[in-house]
């Protein structure tokens, strides 16, 4: 089945966050992988070129193989996944979690040029390689002003990056996640007061 790659897929502000959040419910019996069928690098690259078009500026995603691709572009999505859980939880990285995300990004740029100037990705309007861009993204949620903007979102676990100017913001999406915690504690409200009754 392909994927709906819906805004709301791109609530992590930041391609290496995106590509974080295509496991949905990491380590949950649910979960799933968003990106297990190859084939959805290319329209996972495609959909992310429109939202994350600041990010990239204005230069689009290509995808020259992706079944070759594939393994490389999980494990960097694990190592990206990895290290910045451990730094929201913990505030530093988990053990050999930043090593094994500097292996993978070295991996993803190896070979490509074309990436540099004013800003990781000014330059010339041409396609730029997805693993490359990637590595730019994850490497540069290394700053310390952006790793304190860091979030997991409680309702759905996933990683954001919060831009909010007192950086209070709590959901990945308040449209979809803040709602559906509103609905949950209606429910439970509702549920309470019911059993309250039958104890009357
Ligand atoms: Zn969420």
């Amino acid at each position: 089945m392909t994927v709906h790659w819906t805004q709301h897929r791109f609530a992590g502000g930041v391609l290496a966050l995106d590509t974080a959040n295509t496991v949905v419910l990491r380590g949950d019996p649910r979960g799933f992988d968003r990106l297990e069928d190859p084939s959805e690098i290319v329209r996972f690259a495609a959909a992310a070129s429109r939202h994350r078009s600041g990010e990239l500026a204005e230069r689009r995603l290509s995808v020259s193989d992706a079944e070759a691709i594939h393994p490389l572009v999980i494990e960097m999505r694990e190592a990206i996944d990895s290290l910045f859980r451990s730094m929201v939880a913990d505030g530093r990285p988990g053990p050999g979690a930043l090593p094994r995300l500097l292996r993978a990004c070295a991996e993803g740029l190896d070979g490509h040029d074309g990436i540099g100037g004013a800003g990781p990705f000014e330059g010339p309007g041409q396609g730029v390689a997805f693993e490359a861009a990637l590595a730019v993204s994850a490497l540069s949620l290394l700053s310390g002003e952006r790793a304190g903007r860091l979030r997991v979102c409680p309702n759905c676990r996933w990683l954001f990056m919060d831009r909010s100017r007192n950086g209070s913001r709590l959901w990945c999406d308040m449209a979809v996640c803040g709602n559906r915690q509103k609905a949950k504690r209606h429910y439970r409200r509702r549920r309470a007061t019911g059993e309250e009754r039958r104890h009357e």
